[in-house]
């Protein structure tokens, strides 16, 4: 099975090393011929160049560009393609992606891998990004099973947990544990940021360890991934974001009050349920 790359950057990096890893063929599309010969020389595809016509040959395609990237690339792509071919792209938001390529390409699945790290572009891609993580594909109805087929013999390959559901329901799900945190992971760093007495703020900075770099982790990362998933799951992140300002204003309640029976029992909570999410 020849693979092919669109967007040599983090996630389209790690996959390509790990698929010719594999053994894989794999091939390369960046916009820039830098990066093509940045790309081959570190080994994470066989070949690549600036030309989508360079994919006309491949069996399955990955379309790893930032979200607002992904519907034009795939126009630009498809009258290079022959009919078998298999598309899908690893963007975070899945609804709006899939619906707009539905009419494109019948042999796509939508899909999104669940790893990744605050830097961007090639340099920080690295080899067993997505073993062991989940990596999850959002077929519709009209998905045929041979081209969820194809994909999953590449997931598999990436050695990452699979898991299939339907579009909306993997941006529900994301917008509680990947968007909505960067969203109050950002908003604890302008928080921060608010201290008036710049010795104070000098002082916190200097102090910061390992708890502050778990929790600002994914809030000082990309902006563009950030902005895109505000726009595109706008609806489902607004929805966690207003619960997520409920807790917060009733653990401001509790402190007040010092109802520290109320906030030992939401701690003792969350500290029984974080498991849940991570095992
Ligand atoms: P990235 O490191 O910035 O790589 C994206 C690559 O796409 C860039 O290296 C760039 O390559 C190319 N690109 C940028 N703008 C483009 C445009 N307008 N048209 C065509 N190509 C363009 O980003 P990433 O973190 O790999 O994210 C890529 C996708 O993965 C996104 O859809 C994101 O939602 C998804 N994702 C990200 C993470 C994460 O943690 N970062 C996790 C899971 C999924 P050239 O400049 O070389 O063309």
């Amino acid at each position: 099975m020849k693979i092919g790359i669109v967007g040599l950057g983090l996630i389209g990096g790690s996959i390509g090393l790990d698929l010719r890893a594999k053994g894989f063929p794999v091939v390369g599309v960046s916009r820039q011929a830098h990066i093509c010969q940045e790309a081959v020389r570190r080994g994470v595809v066989d070949s690549a160049g600036i030309d989508l016509k360079l994919l006309a040959t491949t069996d399955l395609i990955f379309i790893c560009t930032p979200i607002g990237a992904i519907v034009p690339t795939v126009k630009q792509l498809v009258s290079h393609l022959t009919i078998d071919t298999v598309l899908t792209d690893v963007g975070s938001v899945k609804t709006a992606v899939v619906e707009a390529i539905a009419p494109l390409w019948q042999n796509f699945v939508g899909g999104h891998p669940m790893a990744g790290r605050a830097e961007s572009g090639l340099d920080a891609a690295e080899p067993n990004m997505f073993a062991g993580k989940a990596y999850i594909l959002t077929p519709t109805d009209a998905t045929p099973r041979a081209t969820i087929e194809v994909v999953q013999r590449a997931i598999f390959a990436l050695e990452a947990k699979y898991y299939q559901c339907r579009p909306e329901d993997h941006d529900s799900a994301v917008a509680w544990i990947s968007h909505l945190p960067v969203f109050s992971s950002a908003s604890l760093i302008s928080a921060c940021l608010q201290e008036t007495d710049p010795k104070i703020l000098a002082l916190a900075e200097a102090f910061a360890s390992s708890g502050f770099r778990d929790t600002s982790r994914v809030g000082g990362g990309s902006p563009e991934l950030g902005m895109m998933m505000a726009q595109y799951n706008q609806v489902a992140l607004l929805r966690s974001l207003s619960v997520y300002r409920s807790q917060l204003d009733q653990v401001i309640a509790e402190i007040e009050q010092a109802n520290w029976t109320a906030l030992e029992q939401r701690l003792q909570q969350t500290q029984v349920a974080r498991p849940q999410f991570l095992s």
